[in-house]
C-alpha cells in the first residue's frame, strides 16, 4: 500500500505529508515517527522510514486524527485501547476483508 495523498476521518480532508525528521521535531517539540496536526489538517510522516513502517505509522496517526474529529478531542494523544481501534481502521485504509484481517490478527 501507498500512502495517499489525502485520506478522509470522519469527513474531514486530511492532507498527508512526507516531511523531514527535523521538521517532525519542531512540529511535535520531539522525536516522532508522525504527527495528526488536527489544526492544519495534516497528517506528517517522517522521511526514511522502511515502506511497511511507513504504512503503520501512517495508519497510527490516522488514529489520532480519528480521535481529533469524533468529538473527544481530549483524548487525542490517547493510546487508550488502541490495539482495537487500530485494527479497525488498518481495515478500513488497507481495504482489508474481514478474512484478511482475521489472518492478519493469528500471526
Ligand atoms: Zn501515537
Amino acid at each position: 500500500m501507498r500512502t495517499p495523498r489525502t485520506v478522509r476521518i470522519y469527513g474531514v480532508t486530511y492532507k498527508v505529508k512526507v516531511v523531514s525528521t527535523e521538521e517532525i521535531e519542531t512540529t511535535t517539540g520531539g522525536e516522532a515517527l508522525g504527527f495528526a496536526d488536527r489544526d492544519k489538517k495534516e497528517i506528517l510522516l517522517a522521511e526514511g522510514q522502511e515502506p511497511h513502517v511507513l504504512e503503520d505509522t501512517f495508519v497510527h496517526e490516522c488514529w489520532h486524527a480519528r480521535l481529533a474529529e469524533s468529538g473527544v478531542e481530549d483524548l487525542i494523544a490517547s493510546h487508550f485501547d488502541e490495539d482495537t481501534a487500530y485494527r479497525v481502521i488498518e481495515a478500513i485504509v488497507r481495504n482489508l476483508t474481514t478474512a484478511e484481517l482475521r489472518e492478519k490478527k493469528r500471526k
